[in-house]
Formats: C-alpha cells, sequence, structure tokens
C-alpha cells in the first residue's frame, strides 16, 4: 500500500510521483523491494545535483571528525571508587527466591488436600 495516496487515480502499470505531480509508467521509477519508489528518475537525479555540494561537505566534515577521534589516545579505563552498592540487587533476589518457597510450599499443600 503507498504512504500516500495520489491525489488522481493511477492506473495499473503507472506510479505517482508527488514531485512532478504526474501519474507515469511504472519504469520510469527505481525499483526496490521489487516495487516502484518515489520519487520518479528525473526528480531523484535533481534532487541528488541539488544537495551534492552539501553532501560533499557532509562527507568532508565526518571525514576531520574520523581522523581526529583516531588521532587521540584510548580514555583510560573506569576503575570503581567504592565497592559495588548491590543492596536492592540481593534484597530483590531474596525476595523472589521467598516467593517462589511460598509458591512451591502452596502447591505442596493443596496437592496434599
Ligand atoms: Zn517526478
Amino acid at each position: 500500500m503507498p504512504r500516500k495516496t495520489p491525489p488522481v487515480p493511477v492506473p495499473d502499470g503507472y506510479h505517482y510521483c508527488f514531485i512532478c505531480e504526474a501519474a507515469m509508467p511504472a519504469d520510469s521509477f527505481p525499483i526496490r523491494d521489487g516495487k516502484p519508489r518515489s520519487p520518479c528518475r528525473p526528480c531523484g537525479r535533481k534532487s541528488r545535483e541539488r544537495t551534492a555540494a552539501m553532501q560533499r561537505l557532509m562527507d568532508e566534515a565526518r571525514a576531520e571528525m574520523r581522523a581526529f577521534f583516531a588521532s587521540r589516545p584510548p580514555p583510560p579505563p573506569i576503575v570503581p571508587v567504592y565497592e559495588v552498592n548491590d543492596g536492592l540487587a540481593r534484597w530483590v533476589e531474596r525476595r523472589g527466591a521467598e516467593e517462589r518457597r511460598k509458591a512451591r510450599r502452596f502447591k505442596k499443600d493443596s496437592a496434599q488436600s
């Protein structure tokens, strides 16, 4: 099912481009997962040409950032200052064990009677 509904009825074998606002044969669209995808090839090309300069800048910035972080020494390992405070975890564990014991006892009692 298309994500957007075309404003005009689109015949079989045709696909609607929301950018040039026209229904065109499905073979003028790029095919992905066996389905024609919007926008149509000319619109996609125009969009890529329009954003090419910005894409180039972004690629350069990404490369610079990657080089910067690669040149830094790795961070020192984290050494805990205090002992691990796992009181809550132990309480939860104890409580769970108690409840399981109670459930077992209840099951045993109801099986005997
Ligand atoms: Zn188009």
